[in-house]
């Protein structure tokens, strides 16, 4: 699959509008034994307003999502939360199955803008990813932070995450710090799906990916894909 970078062209080969990425969804887990109705999709996508365009595409394939966002698109729903989602998929045939993504997302201006976008009802653009954009400046200064911030709770524990991984050396720009948060929310995520294919007899298919919002339209980056299902526990790529 192609780079983000090159999916933030217009139109950009191998992105998909966000119901082309819906229907997508539906269609390549149908051999796999999902369909509307008996699967329940987990949504992580971040806070962002811009984002419900994504939520509305899925969930009007998959029916009303069970949501994991956070700032950003982090998973810190944890054991408890997912434990919640673990009770509430269907299961009349026998078998439970979650469709899980997890989206981050990214602006591009009308002049190229990296990581800016202008908003309905607004004469100039702001940032998008906004907590990302600020991160990414707090970065590149130097600074390392990562102690939890009761008044700040999910943006310290993105920072402290990021900064874990980064560690000390270059900072990264924002396209490379996006597709870092969505590596790492997709390996929380999946993490905390293996309880439910070992343990919930689940099937679970992830969609990685980021949204890239562009001033006429959003379009959909597709990182990886795979789905586990309970009888071999083995990730199978889906592949369009
Ligand atoms: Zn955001």
């Amino acid at each position: 699959m192609s780079s983000l970078i090159d999916a933030l062209a217009p139109g950009a080969a191998g992105t998909m509008t966000l119901d082309e990425f819906a229907r997508w969804t539906v269609a390549v887990l149908a051999p796999h034994g999902f369909e509307p109705g008996n699967a329940l999709a987990l949504i992580g996508v971040c806070r962002d307003e811009l984002m419900f365009g994504i939520e509305s595409a899925v969930s009007a394939q998959w029916g009303a999502a069970f949501d994991i966002s956070s700032l950003a698109g982090m998973v810190f729903l944890g054991a408890s939360g997912m434990a919640a989602a673990a009770h509430h998929a269907p299961g009349l045939d026998g078998r439970r199955r979650y469709v899980i993504v997890v989206m981050p997302h990214i602006g591009v201006a009308v002049d190229g803008s990296v990581g800016f976008v202008l908003r309905d009802g607004q004469h100039h653009e702001s940032t998008a990813c906004g907590a990302l954009v600020g991160l990414q400046q707090e970065l590149a200064t130097g600074s390392r932070r990562d102690e939890i911030d009761h008044d700040d709770l999910e943006m310290s524990l993105l920072r402290r995450d990021v900064v874990a991984d980064v560690g000390s050396g270059e900072a990264p720009d924002l396209v490379t710090l996006t597709d870092l948060v969505r590596r790492l929310a997709s390996e929380e995520m999946a993490r905390l799906a293996d309880g439910l294919v070992r343990d919930a007899d689940a099937d679970v298919a992830m969609f990685s990916g980021v949204v890239v919002h562009h001033h006429d339209e959003d379009r959909v980056h597709v990182v990886d894909a795979w789905v586990a299902l309970r009888d071999d526990a083995v990730r199978r790529v889906l592949s369009r």
